[in-house]
């Protein structure tokens, strides 16, 4: 049997990703960015007012104190989105708004609320630093600045700053379209009645919504019967996509033939006992140059395959550098027990506490049992070479997804 780690090494060996497009920014939101951006001028793109008050000469207040009024010539008011009209000279200030350009001459603004305003001047009875309250052109950052790199993921900062260059278009990664095939003459559409010896084709439904979950686009293309042909035609139809899945038919049963199939269509398959659990049988080639990944039937096996092997892999072809999931750190609340010679993914619930993260194991761990699943929002990762682990001890331990670290309460 191969490892989990050699296995996820062996196919994302095989995996490259796709082209890029262009795409006005807001299409581009959770895609990857497919180049460097770089800023055309400097942000601010001139020394601008932090405060609604008046843009002075620091020096001419250097007299000015509780009892020591200064009194400066109120030259003309500037609000945001408009140019200075004249430079400040010595003994007079211009009303100014937050975010409007400090004109020539000033180089300090002191806020409305320190001054009082007289007629045709304004009275400061307080000192006011060279620089004040003034934001410097070019302190966030500098014409011709890299400010994202090529390889980063678009969330709404990467929007913001696109927005704040002056991009509306940016080249982003493509997204893997993905044919998930499921195969079985047990299964039945989810509307249709499931008769004795049947049961509804789930796999399909949460193989798609794993594809969706990667940013990635799901083409579900049904069921396959267990026959050579009708298995061939179902994934001749998935070679229009970039990548493919099917699940079950891929262990040692009489009728199960995807492994025949997909190596009749060419290339070398690899067809692997990987030491896992669950989720052991697997069969990964490439096909045209698109990969294929002949995932078990167990609804629970294929999840956890698709987790270990078809998620790195489409976050690979979508451009990211990351693409592993994190694991963390929590403490067991109840032991866990295993055979030790394959890497176990047991279901558990994670909790944030107080004191830190903690990880309760669930009942219910067979391949087929799917409430478990949904009761789970992690995993504990058992490794190959252990029997388990005592209560109280620290595992490591991968969440599915970001939903683990929202509350029902606010954190302050
Ligand atoms: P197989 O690997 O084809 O022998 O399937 C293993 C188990 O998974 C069997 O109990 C199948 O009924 C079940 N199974 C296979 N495909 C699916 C599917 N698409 N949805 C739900 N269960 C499935
Ligand atoms: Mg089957």
């Amino acid at each position: 049997m191969i490892s989990v780690k050699d296995a996820v090494e062996v196919i994302l060996k095989e995996i490259k990703p796709l082209g890029v497009e262009s795409l006005d920014i807001m299409s581009a939101l959770g895609r990857v960015l497919g180049e460097d951006i770089a800023a055309a001028r400097n942000n601010p793109p001139w020394n601008n007012s932090a405060m609604d008050g008046y843009a002075l000469r620091a020096d001419d207040t250097k007299a000015a104190g509780p009892d020591g009024p200064v009194a400066l010539k109120v030259i003309y008011d500037l609000p945001a989105g408009h140019a200075p009209k004249s430079a400040v000279g010595r003994g007079e200030a211009v009303r100014i708004m937050t975010g409007a350009p400090v004109p020539e001459g000033a180089d300090s603004v002191i806020m409305v609320e320190l001054t009082e305003a007289g007629n045709g001047t304004v009275v400061i009875r307080s000192k006011v630093n060279p620089g004040e309250n003034i934001r410097k052109s070019g302190e966030d950052f500098k014409a011709g600045d890299v400010v994202i790199r090529k390889g980063a993921v678009i969330r709404p900062a990467e929007i913001s700053m696109l927005a704040t260059v002056g991009a509306p278009f940016v080249f982003a990664h493509k997204r893997p379209r993905v044919a998930v095939v499921s195969t079985g003459d047990e299964l039945v559409d989810i509307n249709e009645a499931p008769h004795m010896g049947k049961i509804t084709n789930s796999n399909g439904y949460a193989l798609s919504a794993l594809v969706a979950e990667c940013g990635a686009v799901p083409l579900p293309l049904g069921i396959a019967r267990d026959t050579r042909e009708s298995l061939r035609a179902k994934l001749e139809a998935a070679m229009e996509a970039d990548c493919i899945i099917s699940s079950g038919g891929v262990s040692v049963g009489d009728y199960d033939f995807v492994k025949d199939v997909l190596k009749d269509m060419g290339s070398q398959m690899i067809f692997w006992k990987v030491a896992m659990k669950p989720g052991k049988p697997l069969a990964f080639g490439v096909i045209g140059g698109k990969p294929a990944f002949g995932l078990p039937g167990n609804p629970v096996s294929s999840m956890v395959a698709f987790e270990q092997f078809v998620r790195p892999a489409l976050l690979k072809m979508s451009g990211r550098s990351s693409i592993f999931r994190a694991a963390l750190n929590a403490r067991l609340t109840r032991e866990i027990k295993v055979k030790p010679g394959r890497m176990n993914f047991v279901r558990a619930e994670l909790k944030i506490e107080d004191a830190g993260l903690t990880v309760t194991p669930l009942d219910g761990q067979g391949s087929g049992i799917i409430s478990t699943t949904v009761r789970a929002n992690s995993y504990v990762i058992v490794p190959e070479d252990s029997s388990g682990f005592k209560k109280d001890e620290t595992v490591k331990v991968q969440p599915f997804d970001e939903s683990t670290f929202l509350k029902t309460s606010c954190s302050y």
